[in-house]
């Protein structure tokens, strides 16, 4: 079962995660604005205080309540990639080496800066730090080395059934209809199905346990 991960759900539709660690929970992603009160419930709950907030990806229903939780905590570490970092202050441009195309979705933008930003293979707690780039430029995904849960952030949703944001799933094309760069976020979703997870946690849908088969067929079906 999830000993180290707790889902918070909204309306079972946008999740945000408390993971447990030695010196208090990392919360990843945050959900849409006015979100921060079932995170710090959810916190309470689980009896341990939130000590950082990591972000999968700089889109509106991840960072929509960055500020309030930030604000409510004073002195949390703040953590995205360093490639969506600039996401969060607004600036939307694109390397001249990345893909031009449109940049989909929601990007409020957040006034809280990141206390450090990401790269892949660095740790956050026990947390490792996977490049997912295509629904956004900067997009990761976070593999929990000790148990091997991957948060998936939008690189999968399992809303409606496993797929991945390279192909829209008729019954949950939200996902799908926000990704920059669909033949990127398809190279990886193999590299994180490569990773062996065992166990998925997306920011759209349920958790699902041994989900190999499942995202092997997502996979197939967005190639
Ligand atoms: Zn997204």
């Amino acid at each position: 079962m999830a000993d180290n991960i707790t889902r918070v759900s909204r309306f079972g539709f946008v999740n945000a995660y408390l993971v447990r660690e030695d010196d208090g929970l990392t919360v990843v992603d945050t959900m849409l604005p006015r979100s921060a009160k079932p995170i710090l419930a959810a916190a309470q709950r689980l009896g341990a205080p939130i000590v950082r907030i990591a972000l999968t990806h700089a889109h509106g229903d991840h960072i929509g309540s960055l500020d309030e939780l930030a604000g409510a905590l004073p002195g949390v570490e703040v953590l995205i990639s360093t490639r969506d970092a600039r996401f969060l202050r607004k600036d939307m441009s694109l390397d001249p080496g990345e893909p031009q195309d449109k940049l989909r979705g929601g990007w409020p933008g957040a006034k809280t800066e990141p206390t450090r930003t990401l790269e892949p293979g660095d740790m956050v707690g026990s947390l490792e730090v996977v490049a997912s780039p295509g629904h956004t430029p900067g997009h990761v995904a976070f593999l929990d080395r000790r148990d091997g849960t991957l948060l998936a952030g939008d690189a999968y949703s399992t809303l409606a059934g496993v797929a991945t944001a390279a192909k829209a799933n008729p019954l949950f094309p939200l996902v799908a209809g926000a990704t920059w760069h669909r033949p990127t976020a398809l190279e990886s979703a193999r590299a994180l199905r490569a990773l062996d997870p065992q166990r998925l946690a997306p920011g759209h849908g349920k958790i699902v346990d041994a989900p190999g088969p499942a995202m092997d067929r997502a996979i197939a079906k967005a190639s």
